[in-house]
């Protein structure tokens, strides 16, 4: 990991903003250090990688959530297939969600879609894969891929849901992890995924090998 910033006085290829903002090491592969704006254009389906962005005063890396690099990120449900990300009209504003993913527990703002006839939200989550911790608690959901992730490591290691949550935290902050916000229902959902034995394909896209579809 870069400890430095040799490109801080450099004009990002857009040509507008500074090169002072990279993804994190476990993020984009070879991601170049960019201005902050392209940095969330390139992020609009990978909002859950965390950003490192240099502070020119204090000449270090600071670690952020994409909400934090502008007041205007926020994650939009239901407009999809919209070829530029703008706010649904339907809804008159964002609410702050913390969405447990496989890089970590991120706060975040979500905004529901309320155009005529949309889903309900658990319907809206649901389908961008979110899975609400309760019908009633839409503000914390988890990602199928984390959902996934821990029955695999559960099932192939043994690791506790104790344990996997523990790794969670310090992949989110490894030297402030007192400070990661953690549902209280982080520790109901990942056991009771395992006693009620949620189907591995509810989170798969594909059939597993050896499971075909029924
Ligand atoms: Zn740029
Ligand atoms: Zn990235
Ligand atoms: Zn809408």
């Amino acid at each position: 990991m870069d400890y430095h910033n040799p490109h801080e006085n450099e004009i990002c290829n857009c040509g507008v903003g500074k090169r002072l903002v990279k993804c994190r090491y476990d993020g984009c592969f070879q991601y170049p250090i960019s201005c902050s704006a392209c940095f969330i254009k390139c992020h609009r389906h990978l909002p859950f990688h965390w950003v490192l962005e240099w502070d020119t005063t204090k000449r270090i890396w600071i670690q952020r959530n994409c909400s934090q690099l502008s007041d205007s990120f926020e994650i939009q449900l239901g407009h999809v297939y919209d070829t530029e990300p703008k706010p649904c009209t339907g809804t008159s504003s964002s609410i702050p969600f913390i969405v447990t993913h496989t890089t970590g527990i991120h706060v975040s703002r979500l905004r529901f879609c309320g155009c005529l006839n949309a889903p309900d939200r658990f319907d809206q989550l649901m389908d961008a894969k979110l899975f609400p911790a309760t019908v009633s608690e839409i503000s914390s959901p988890f990602t199928f891929a984390v959902l996934k992730d821990f029955h695999m490591q559960n099932f192939q290691s043994k690791c506790g849901a104790f344990d996997y949550l523990l790794a969670l935290r310090h992949l989110t902050d490894n030297v402030f992890t007192a400070k990661v916000p953690v549902s209280s229902l982080l520790t109901v959902i990942f056991p009771a995924l395992i006693h009620i034995r949620i189907p591995i394909r509810l989170f798969s896209e594909y059939p597993v090998y050896g499971m075909p579809y029924s």
